[in-house]
């Protein structure tokens, strides 16, 4: 059996018979399920608010968008991002006509607080922080880094889902102003595609409900008296998104989330082993994570001299590894800020996942490792 770098797994019974409640109930749009996700979610975050949307990438847009309408930034404004990154942080930056200004990253492969501070410009406005891997790095220098500089501070906590610091959910520290999950179809809790977003502000949160569907202002329709008849009647006051949840996608996410913590206990446990077994190689860099016994564990990685060929190693084994990520600004669209983060440059040419998820024994994690360390030699 070959062995995949990531790989959900699915309470299949639990989320069928989720899905099926939706539709003998007729109702697979937003609401029910949806309303019923977001609660949950509340309560095991601690996150104040929580909106169900369609993606993460959906979030961090509407996170952007609502804070450039809050504080009034212009066009042309900065935020301050990781070039290790999936590409929709950075998108997001974009899609607001603002502009991503790169800073490196640390030895958890998270923003450096060091480098942040020197790319502070006259036209900075907000960082966007991504918890790598499900790692915290140094996110609580950043945030006060942020205070002192009147910066706003997103949280891209795609990986994120489950890591906590001394029992708390570091997005709902004071400061940050959104945190944003994902439930894309690999991270620790999958759906489909969906995602949640925490803003600490109840009138953001109610301004982003409002933006995620379509604009439309529930308000005054509530306004207006309509008993017992049709509740026809909105207003639309803004350009607004189709960004909205759907009752399939959270039934699935209601039915993984009460699996959750073990899930994540247990890819611990098998990172303890990847670290256990690489400790003695030097030529191995495990990429390290602050608050291991709380982190959320989405991916686990190394550098080594030379990854294409540990890659092809692990292929003749029907072991598939993996790229996360490549170096942001080598793309095309982000090639004006080339140069800018030397160690996330030089970082991710190294860069290997190793595979981790459910499907994984504690054997087959000590197997990959011996033949890592039998060809990093
Ligand atoms: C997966 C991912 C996203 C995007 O999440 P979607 O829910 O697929 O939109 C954003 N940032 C990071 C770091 C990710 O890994």
């Amino acid at each position: 059996m070959s062995i995949q770098v990531l790989k959900p797994k699915f309470h299949v019974d639990e989320c069928l018979a989720q899905v099926r409640e939706c539709l003998e109930k007729g109702w697979t749009g937003s609401g029910f399920k949806t309303a019923e996700l977001e609660q949950r979610w509340k309560e095991y975050t601690g996150h104040a608010n929580a909106c169900y949307l369609n993606s993460n990438t959906s979030g961090l847009h509407l996170a952007v968008d609502i804070l450039k309408r809050r504080y009034g930034w212009q066009d042309g404004d900065e935020i301050i991002s990781t070039p290790i990154t999936f590409v929709s942080t950075n998108h997001a930056i974009m899609y607001e006509g603002m502009k991503p200004c790169f800073a490196d990253v640390d030895r958890y492969l998270c923003l450096d607080p060091v480098d942040v501070e020197k790319k502070i410009g006259r036209r900075t406005r907000a960082v966007i922080f991504v918890g790598y891997g499900g790692r915290v790095g140094q996110l609580d220098k950043i945030l006060e880094i942020c205070k002192a500089h009147g910066l706003r501070l997103i949280l891209d906590a795609a990986h994120m889902a489950g890591t906590r610091v001394d029992g708390v959910f570091p997005g709902t520290w004071d400061g940050v102003d959104a945190t944003v999950y994902s439930y894309q179809a690999v991270k620790n809790l999958p759906t489909g595609d969906s995602g949640m977003i925490c803003f600490a502000d109840a009138e953001l949160d109610a301004q982003c409900r409002m933006l995620s569907w379509m604009g439309i202002n529930k308000d005054t329709y509530s306004r207006t008296d309509h008993q017992g008849t049709y509740k026809w009647n909105y207003g639309v006051d803004h350009l607004g998104f189709k960004y909205n949840g759907n009752a399939i996608m959270a039934g699935i996410a209601l039915a993984q989330l009460p699996y959750l913590d073990e899930e994540n206990a247990y890819r611990r446990k098998l990172c303890a082993i990847y670290d256990e077994a690489f400790s003695q190689n030097e030529k191995i860099h495990i990429i390290e994570a602050t608050h291991k016994e709380e982190c959320a564990y989405h991916i686990y990685e190394l550098a080594v001299p030379d990854r294409e060929g540990l890659l092809a190693e692990l292929a003749k084994h029907e072991i598939y590894g993996g790229v996360h990520y490549r170096d942001n600004t080598e793309f095309s669209m982000y090639r004006y800020a080339q140069g800018t983060c030397p160690v996330a440059h030089e970082i991710s040419q190294h860069l290997i996942t190793m595979p981790l998820h459910l499907y994984l024994t504690e054997d087959d994690v000590r197997k990959i490792a011996g033949i890592v360390n039998g060809y990093v030699v």
